[in-house]
């Protein structure tokens, strides 16, 4: 008796102990293995080729006009040429950004430097894809063209070079491929600094920087606390540099 009475007593504990272990499981982790219950990823539509939109992306330029866009000073229309299907900065017009305002995002931007090169070092193919209208990543013909190594194409300017130089010559389309996450202020400090992975011509050249704060120009960089979403900004430099082809996902939050 006594030793069937130790028996049950040694299972109980055994499943006592087991459903510990899954109370324990379910407290450390938000879905269990293989759990039926986890939601599945949203469906999402890839393009014709993998640098075209996607169903879930906001196409900012398709080729046609500039709709998306404004220029940066005023809020005016933007004053970029457009023509056989690309924008082109022209000289003098300005930065222009986005009507819409972008946090964490993906963004696709294909851009070429012009065929017939002027000038040199920073005077070269000079443009910028400002994430969040603050955050630059260089856009310069780096194609043999001698500049300091934060500020050559794919840089996040002033502050790191991209891992290698993958330029295509001059005239030949490019393209970055960026996954951004923007900044938390809280009481007006940084709490999390912003992140970047880029892919320039499919090959990675910055791999998840910490960005050190706003671009200046020849000044260490620091934080300035912005809204959540801000615009992007392309920049007019003064040579006229072509982009095409640019969508933007914006990354949510999801609740896998
Ligand atoms: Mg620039």
């Amino acid at each position: 008796m006594k030793k069937e009475i130790l028996a049950v007593g040694v299972v109980l504990g055994l499943i006592l102990s087991g459903c510990g272990k899954q109370m324990e499981t379910a407290k450390k982790y938000r879905w269990d293995v293989h759990d039926y219950n986890r939601p599945v990823p949203l469906v999402v539509t890839p393009g014709a080729a993998d640098n075209m939109a996607p169903s879930d992306a906001t196409v900012l330029f398709d080729g046609n006009d500039l709709s998306k866009w404004v220029s940066a000073g005023n809020g005016s229309p933007a004053k970029w040429k457009v023509e056989n299907g690309y924008m082109e900065a022209v000289k003098g017009a300005g930065d222009i950004r986005t009507k819409q305002a972008f946090g964490d995002c993906q963004l696709h931007i294909e851009w070429a430097t012009p065929e017939k090169v002027v000038g040199s070092d920073q005077g070269r193919g000079n443009s910028g894809v400002f994430l969040m209208g603050k955050y630059e990543v260089q856009v310069l013909d780096s194609h043999n063209n001698k500049t300091y190594a934060d500020g050559q194409a794919g840089a996040i300017y002033g502050q790191k070079p991209p891992l290698v130089n993958v330029c295509r010559p001059p005239g030949v389309w490019q393209s970055y491929d960026i996954i951004f996450h923007r900044p938390v202020f809280k009481d007006g400090k940084v709490e999390k600094k912003a992140t970047e992975t880029i892919l320039q011509n499919g090959v990675l050249i910055q791999d998840n920087w910490t960005i050190e704060g706003t671009t200046f120009y020849r000044v260490r960089s620091y934080y300035e606390p912005h809204p959540d979403k801000m615009p992007l900004i392309l920049q007019d430099h003064g040579n006229p540099i072509r982009f095409r082809n640019v969508w933007i996902r914006e990354l949510k939050e999801t609740n896998q």
